[in-house]
């Protein structure tokens, strides 16, 4: 998946959100006379949480923590009870790491999918798989089901992830990754830009699956992801879902975009677990290059391209080139000046993410400097203030 939304300080939450292949199933959560909505409205979305077996979904798959329930509540409280909330609604796990075991359920077939999963995740991203040691109080055990469902985030203690006896490879590490704290693609805030839900042919105990969780988070991470390995794919063959299994659950807003879920996470989802996880500090470099694209030596005016090159390294001395098989995620600051017939705009302050791609130390982006006598004069200007990788190291630049 490309974006990502990730919950910060509060909550981290990383909506990466995107779907895979067939062997993605939307399991179905109980539905008894003993299950109860509850609705939270929180920045004008509903945000619907289903009870039931006194367990508390937030969507399909992801079971919350009691904690995280009075978290909601105390969001939607007018009065906040003070007392309530114990906890963050998403919790990391330090160092990105989870000590895991299995459960004596877990068929040797099942087991090589979860091992496949961790391997992969463990090779391409910042996150890493121990077995659960004696003083390993927070820990991961992995259950054969007939659901597949995960909590999100670290709950502390021991927590489930449940799978059924043929998930795939695909299926536990989008599992997994809701419990390093990940929801849905398709619950980021932006996702009305670029999907529709059809509402009409889901089935209302379904509704939950569609919660814009964004609402929870305070940055979305790169653009929205139709293939993000978080996202529901737009048909589904579960019919406790759909009304009408023909009939999409999910149409994108540009017909030619396919919402099918990769098997694996995409390049946007690692930008988003990056977010979260990533914890080096590379040391960063730039240069800068004008290519003048119109120049009137008459007139004074001219339109030049300004090329910011980033250049990330391993070493103070930037002499050994910083390279990951992922991508990592850079956010830069920079300032917009304007001056239009002698007179300064105010200058605009504005951020922007780039990606250093897998493989690469290096990534560029394009400004415009421009001065146009025929109208006076409009001078542009970008200048850097900041550079930031992932979310904790902020390199000033003066
Ligand atoms: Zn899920």
């Amino acid at each position: 998946m490309k974006a990502m939304k990730v919950f910060i300080p509060l909550v981290l939450f990383l909506l990466i959100f995107s779907c895979k292949n067939n062997d993605f199933t939307m399991d179905a959560t109980p539905s008894t006379k003993d299950s109860v909505w509850h609705t939270f409205k929180i920045k004008n979305e509903n945000i619907r949480v289903l009870e039931t077996n006194n367990q508390y979904f937030l969507a399909e798959d992801i079971v919350l923590s009691k904690d995280q329930f009075n978290y909601l509540s105390y969001f939607n409280a007018e009065v906040k009870p003070k007392s309530l909330v114990t906890s963050d609604f998403i919790k990391l796990w330090p160092s990105g790491k989870i000590y895991y075991t299995f459960g004596s359920n877990v068929s040797n077939t099942l087991k090589t999918e979860i091992n496949s999963a961790m391997s992969w995740l463990s090779s391409n991203t910042p996150l890493s798989f121990a077995l659960k040691g004696s003083s390993n109080s927070n820990y991961v055990t992995f259950e054969a089901s007939n659901v597949n469902q995960s909590p999100v985030g670290m709950i502390g203690g021991m927590q489930v992830i449940q799978l059924t006896s043929n998930a795939s490879a695909s299926t536990a590490i989008h599992e997994i990754l809701h419990s390093f704290g990940i929801s849905h693609e398709m619950g980021r805030n932006d996702r009305d830009n670029f999907v529709t839900i059809n509402t009409s042919n889901i089935y209302a105990d379904k509704m939950h699956n569609f919660n814009k969780v964004g609402v929870l988070s305070s940055i979305d991470v790169g653009l929205f992801d139709a293939r993000s390995i978080m996202m529901y794919p737009a048909f589904t063959t579960n019919g406790t879902f759909a009304k009408d299994i023909n009939q999409p659950i999910i149409i994108p807003n540009n017909p030619n975009v396919v919402i099918a879920p990769s098997y694996y996470p995409t390049a946007t989802d690692l930008l988003g677990i990056n977010m979260l996880y990533g914890n080096e500090k590379p040391y960063v470099d730039y240069t800068v290059t004008y290519n003048t694209v119109y120049e009137d030596w008459q007139s004074g005016s001219y339109d030049k391209e300004v090329l910011y090159k980033f250049s990330l390294y391993a070493d103070a001395a930037k002499t050994i080139p910083y390279i990951h098989n992922y991508p990592v995620p850079i956010i830069i600051q920079a300032y917009k000046e304007t001056v239009h017939n002698q007179v300064e705009d105010t200058p605009q302050s504005f951020k922007q993410s780039i990606l250093i791609p897998a493989g690469q130390n290096s990534a560029t982006i394009v400004g415009r400097d421009m001065i146009d006598r025929e109208y006076g004069n409009i001078i542009f200007l970008e200048k850097l203030d900041y550079v930031a990788i992932k979310n904790s190291t902020h390199y000033n630049y003066n």
